[in-house]
């Protein structure tokens, strides 16, 4: 588990890492395939030919050009990898942290095995004293999952689908879950568009949480106000709590002091 800048987590931890979606502005890409390598040629290529993904026991040792020796990060770079090795993290750590589970990939996209999510809520289960954000582009996969009565309950577990405009039908997918009694979230990150007011409406997230794109991407988007604005009044109207970003707060600095993130 490594500590983290995210307003809104204390640790990231990556029990799997790599997605195979596609979106322009992915972060966790650019790193990976920055400062992957260390794996095995034959396998990653046999990974990249049938689209499959790799489960390592143990971590991938790399020689950095120091001459040291050091564990890979990303010994596959963006290939969906399932790092069995990280799944006692949670467990040595005895403080209570806020946990944002899969910072570096998609654990619910559609490739990934059941038996890896499995793996994964069995770790948190085993480490009840931390809170355990998960946030996925494929909230389909929660609905999934909780008809198969695998997706753990209780105040420590929330989910949390990206929604970045009104466009982005994540959201539907969350409404099969609306009864649940599960906390769900939304993570408007990057906020590339003005977000449906009726969708907020009818499925009332415990949270949202609002950031705008980092970086210097070619077509980067900057929230326009009215988008934060109508944001903002909707989900007073609909008392939605709103964790706000530093780097939307650095556009708007008028905005509203955020509601406290999950764990505290
Ligand atoms: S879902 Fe997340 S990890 Fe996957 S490509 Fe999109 S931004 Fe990157």
């Amino acid at each position: 588990m490594n500590s983290t800048k995210i307003e809104w987590a204390d640790m990231t931890w990556n029990p799997v890492t790599g997605c195979r979606h596609a979106c322009e502005y992915c972060y966790a890409r650019r790193i990976a395939e920055r400062f992957g390598g260390g794996g095995t040629e034959l396998l990653l290529e046999a990974a990249r030919l049938a689209e499959g993904s790799i489960e390592l026991e143990e971590p991938v040792m790399r020689t950095q050009k120091s001459g040291k020796t050091a564990k890979a990060s990303f010994p596959y770079g963006f290939i969906p990898t399932f790092h069995r090795y990280r799944l006692d993290e949670p467990l040595k750590m005895n403080k209570p942290q806020t946990i944002f589970v899969v910072s570096m990939g998609d654990l619910f996209g559609d490739w990934v095995p059941t038996s890896w999510i499995k793996a994964v809520f069995d770790a948190c289960l085993a480490a009840p004293w931390h809170t355990y954000m998960f946030l996925t582009k494929n909230p389909q996969r929660y609905v999934i999952l909780d008809k198969m009565a695998l997706l753990p309950r209780g105040d420590n577990f929330w989910y949390g689908t990206t929604v970045t405009s009104a466009d982005d039908n994540t959201d539907l997918d969350m409404m099969d879950l609306q009864d649940s009694g599960l906390h769900i979230f939304w993570s408007v990150e990057p906020m590339m568009g003005p977000i449906s007011e009726v969708s907020l409406w009818v499925q009332h997230p415990d949270l949202i949480i609002v950031g705008a794109e980092t970086g210097n991407r070619k077509g980067k988007v900057t929230p326009e106000r009215k988008w934060v604005d109508e944001l903002q009044l909707n989900c007073v109207s609909f008392r939605i709590p709103v964790l706000w970003k530093d780097n939307i707060r650095k556009l708007y600095p008028d905005l509203p002091a955020s509601a406290p993130r999950p764990g505290r």
